[in-house]
């Protein structure tokens, strides 16, 4: 085996070594983690569905019907009906001909994007988009061009160099790390060509922006535009898994080519139905919706009065950016003895020099939850 000491070492050494927290029961604002009892900020289940009853039933009784395993591929014998039934809700859901479940976001984005360009074509991603995408770009073997966050004039001169092949824009709807939405309106006025297509991930803008949860291009009024749409289940949706949405030849696009569609299990079809359910309670979610813009509300203003800098975030993400991997981690540490529980996200995950406290709202946060966060937050400061 080859000798690992030293990388590991240099990760402690620059603060940016990584440990897991075990936590007990169920995902809310209130969890014990390694046997201590949390005020937790840091999960992506927005609209505190991931331990809804409702849910749990659903999964229960599925599992008296399918059993636990999907058994094998959705091409082969893995495809039940509860997976089929989804599919066919979340593409009315988001208003496309089709959708794709696959095990993963992670899956989704690696098995979308290669499947749609290769060798000699280009995936132009804004900076800051996830990982995933940034994967799945080189997976595909496409060449990569990056522009500056949000900005559609760099955007432009990226675009005027990849004039040969094919050209799919990547981004997130609301982005992960950071809580602003993409200027979607003007990004797909750049996918209108037969060269061109727009994939917009909004794994953190289903559920919780947009008419009824459906999404950051929802919000900004160009939904039907948008080529390729990626969410995931696993967040807002409180369940676990994601889809790709669109038209018909996308989607079969994808089940012929798409290897992190085809050489994989099924998710089990139990969680499939809990899916179904998750869908129909977000989509009645506007109390919900409206609960968490009042949370996210209280935390701004009060934050503000505190004299924090905020980012420029409308969404339950509310990143407060420290700078140094070492002081965000010193941070999290002081909040985490206060029993406030918020992770220090470090480089690689954001840029170098950019290491935060990435802040998230469920609706089943309270008034006074916002309250004794700011509290802790303002002896910290
Ligand atoms: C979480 C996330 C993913 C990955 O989804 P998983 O289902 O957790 O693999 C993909 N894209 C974005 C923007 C995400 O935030």
């Amino acid at each position: 085996m080859f000798p690992l000491q030293d990388f590991l070492k240099q990760q402690q050494a620059q603060d940016l070594y990584r440990t897991r927290k075990v936590c007990e029961g169920q995902q809310g604002p209130r969890q014990r983690c390694d046997g201590k009892d949390m005020l937790s900020f840091c999960s992506n289940d927005y609209l505190g569905l991931a331990a809804e009853p409702a849910l749990a039933e659903s999964m229960r009784k599925a599992t008296e019907k399918y059993g636990v395993g999907s058994g094998a591929a959705h091409l082969v014998n893995g495809h039940s009906q509860a997976h089929h039934a989804l599919e066919e809700e979340l593409a009315a859901f988001v208003g496309r001909e089709r959708a794709l479940l696959f095990s993963t976001g992670y899956m989704a984005n690696l098995g979308t994007v290669s499947a749609l360009v290769g060798r000699n074509d280009y995936v132009i991603a804004d900076k800051l988009v996830h990982a995933s995408l940034i994967d799945a770009a080189k997976l595909s073997g496409a060449k990569l061009q990056r522009y500056q966050h949000c900005d559609i004039d760099a955007l432009e001169q990226r675009l005027a160099t990849a004039d040969k092949g094919k050209r799919l824009l990547v981004t997130d709807g609301v982005f992960s790390m950071d809580g602003d939405i993409a200027p979607l309106a003007e990004l797909v006025k750049y996918a209108r060509d037969d060269s061109s297509a727009l994939l917009v991930d909004d794994a953190h803008g289903f559920g919780v922006v947009g008419r009824h949860g459906r999404g950051s291009a929802d919000q900004l009024g160009c939904h039907d535009d948008v080529d390729i749409l990626v969410g995931t289940l696993g967040k807002a949706f409180g369940t676990f898994g994601a889809f790709v949405a669109g038209s018909d030849e996308l989607i079969e696009t994808l089940v012929q080519k798409a290897r992190s569609y085809i050489y994989t299990t099924a998710l089990p079809p139990a969680v499939a139905e809990a899916t179904r359910t998750s869908l129909k309670l977000v989509e009645q979610a506007d109390d919900r919706r409206d609960k968490l813009q009042q949370l996210i509300k209280r935390f701004r203003h009060g934050a503000t009065q505190l004299g924090m800098t905020l980012s420029d975030s409308q969404t339950p993400i509310q990143p407060l950016v420290i700078g140094s991997a070492t002081q965000a981690l010193r941070m999290s540490e002081q909040l985490a003895q206060a029993g406030i529980l918020v992770t220090a996200i470090r480089p690689p995950t954001v840029p170098e020099g950019s290491a935060r406290l990435r802040i998230t709202f469920s609706a089943s946060h309270t008034d006074q939850d916002v309250d004794q966060l700011l509290g802790v937050l303002e002896q910290c400061a």
